[in-house]
């Protein structure tokens, strides 16, 4: 097997391209948008994903843009007493070997896509993956042009709405979580009244949270409002956000937040889907990663990590295994963690939202109790995932 079809230039397919080019395939990414780029909003990069991250050689050139947290924090939405107050920075580098950094989505893909370049991947832009059809040991795409293109074995990266998982498993439209989420990002230097902590903070009220953060060196904040909501009735999954609604939602907040969104000036609002575990994640020579067979709420910040754990894994077993024997392999190592953390990411929601009245809030109580008495219990529930090492899994 030589040459590799990847639907999807986001931070999956990106990953995958880099991983196996890097093992010596020719690799070729089919991406439906006229010009490479992502949603102008962060990502927090937790010690998993960061090794498989400087496993591809990008550490030193992520550096520049990273912004190093000093805590992860719970806060309540309007006390801001803090529920938690967990070192990350020095702390959790030594933990787990590798570091929690705050990275704009727009940065990784820059140096991800220019890694892929120099390893000589071809990347299409404007090039929208109809179908595919198998026959022996060749797949081969069609493009909405109508243009044909074959390869040896095709991931499809192409994210929630994927029509390669479509294909392979049949058409069904993701479920809308109730929940929606505004994204945006704030230059620090027009803040100068309100001071946001150097954290990674999660502030925590009634059907809602609010998460802070700082890009870029501290250039930037980046915030992400979620709001539970019973109907989502747009055509498109994201949109204009209108911040004059953004701020209602969330009034009578905590200074820290309500301040924050004062400043706010545009916001792009998202529909949270998700979906059930799949059945499968390969047919013959076809193979799925990232949202397209995981899709996550984003509450455990570990959607593109496990993308990112995904491509590598992908890449080591395809170096080492036939093509159907490496696919297998891959589905059994990768599928009970990526559901596991789907569903840590969804009971996320309920702590986060204070769900149950007062046993929500018996819920918090512990939490604030457990983190100061024996931060163990809030390691014991981290440490599988930030101390997982996908590149040491598959030596
Ligand atoms: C509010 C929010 C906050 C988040 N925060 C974090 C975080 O802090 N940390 C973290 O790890 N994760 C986070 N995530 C999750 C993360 O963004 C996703 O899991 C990740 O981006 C998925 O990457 P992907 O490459 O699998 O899919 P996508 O990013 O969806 O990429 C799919 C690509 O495929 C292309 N495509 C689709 N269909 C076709 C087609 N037919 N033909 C050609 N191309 C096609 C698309 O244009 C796109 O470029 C967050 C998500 C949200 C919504």
């Amino acid at each position: 097997m030589n040459h590799i079809a990847i639907v999807g230039a986001g931070i999956g397919g990106l990953s995958a391209a880099l991983a196996l080019a890097t093992a010596g395939f020719k690799v070729t990414v089919f991406e439906q948008a006229k010009k490479i780029g992502e949603v102008g909003a962060g990502l927090q990069m937790s010690p998993n994903a960061m090794k498989v991250l400087r496993q591809f050689g990008l550490e030193d050139k992520l550096r520049p843009y990273a912004f190093v947290p000093q805590h992860a924090c719970m806060r309540d939405f309007k006390t801001g007493e803090y529920y938690l107050k967990s070192p990350l920075g020095k702390t959790s580098e030594a933990r787990y070997s590798a570091p929690y950094w705050h990275l704009h989505r727009a940065d990784l893909h820059k140096v991800l896509i220019l890694a892929c370049e120099d390893l000589g991947v071809e990347v299409l832009l404007d090039a929208s993956v109809e179908r595919y059809t198998e026959n022996g040991d060749q797949v081969t795409l069609t493009l909405a042009d109508k243009s044909e293109h074959s390869a040896d074995l095709l991931i499809g990266a192409d994210g929630i709405r994927s029509v390669i998982r479509e294909q392979m498993l049949g058409k069904e439209s993701p479920t809308f979580m109730k929940q929606v989420a505004w994204r945006g990002v704030i230059p620090a230097s027009e803040l100068n009244d309100v001071h946001i902590q150097p954290d990674a903070c999660v502030w925590v009220g009634p059907n809602r949270h609010f998460v802070t953060y700082y890009l870029r060196g501290g250039e930037l904040v980046n915030f992400v409002a979620v709001e539970e909501r019973e109907d989502w009735h747009q055509e498109s999954w994201r949109e204009e956000g209108d911040v004059e609604e953004l701020k209602a939602a969330f009034a009578g907040w905590h200074p820290e937040v309500s301040q924050l969104l004062d400043h706010a000036k545009s916001t792009f609002l998202w529909a949270l889907n998700g979906r059930d575990e799949l059945p499968a994640w390969h047919q013959g020579r076809v193979v799925l990663l990232g949202d397209a067979c995981h899709p996550m709420l984003p509450f455990m910040a570990q959607g593109a990590a496990m993308a990112i754990e995904d491509a590598y894994a992908l890449s080591q077993l395809l170096v080492k295994y036939s093509v159907l024997d490496a696919l297998d392999r891959y589905e059994l190592l990768r599928k009970p963690r990526a559901t596991n953390i789907q569903k840590m990411s969804k009971d996320n929601a309920a702590l986060y939202h204070m769900h149950g009245g007062v046993f929500g809030r018996m819920k918090l109580n512990a939490v604030k109790i457990a983190s100061r008495l024996s931060p163990r219990i809030i390691q014991a529930k981290l440490d599988p995932v930030y101390g997982y090492d996908i590149t040491k899994v598959l030596i």
